[in-house]
């Protein structure tokens, strides 16, 4: 299989609710499991920012449909590229959401990926984006 990851950020529409976040987790869940994908979201600050692993085709075609999602804009592409193995095999898709629980473990990790203290990913590096997420995955229990 050829295994890659891509990892992009967006804008998420204004007023973004928590049903509406709700529901893209679910249908990214069920549509990732029978994909072989997997990954990690982290939504904060109006933005988002994820990373899809998996067979390159596959990978394609979700992030198609992601980018024609109107439920966010400006999508942009920041890493691409063959992995020698998953970093998030254990979630077909995981929510961070940052606001909701701002601690400051995660106030730092922004920091220490970023020039300012706000999350505001569209201005992070690929190297950046991907350190940050794995990051998250470590705070968040998965230590793969
Ligand atoms: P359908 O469910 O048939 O919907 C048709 C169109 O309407 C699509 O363009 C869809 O994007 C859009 N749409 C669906 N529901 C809504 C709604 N409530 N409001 C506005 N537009 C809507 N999908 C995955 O499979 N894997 C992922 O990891 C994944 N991550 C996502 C991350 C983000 C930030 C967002 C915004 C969406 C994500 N999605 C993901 C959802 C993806 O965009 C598609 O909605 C989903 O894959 C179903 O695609 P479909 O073509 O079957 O669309």
């Amino acid at each position: 299989m050829d295994l890659n990851r891509l990892v992009y950020a967006s804008v998420a529409r204004p007023a973004l609710d928590y049903s509406t976040l709700t529901a893209i987790l679910r249908s990214a869940e069920a549509r990732n499991e029978s994909d072989g994908i997997t990954g990690i979201l982290c939504f904060g600050n109006g933005y988002f920012l994820q990373a899809l692993e998996g067979e390159r085709t596959k990978i394609n075609a979700t992030y198609a449909r992601i980018m024609a999602d109107s439920r966010h804009e400006r999508c942009e592409l920041l890493a691409y590229g063959p992995i020698p193995f998953r970093r998030y095999a254990d979630w077909s898709m995981k929510l961070v959401g940052l606001d909701d629980k701002a601690t400051a473990q995660r106030r730092s990790l922004v920091l220490r990926h970023s020039t300012e203290r706000l999350f505001e990913p569209l201005k992070m590096t690929g190297d950046q984006a991907c350190h940050f997420l794995e990051g998250l995955a470590l705070l968040e229990g998965n230590l793969l």
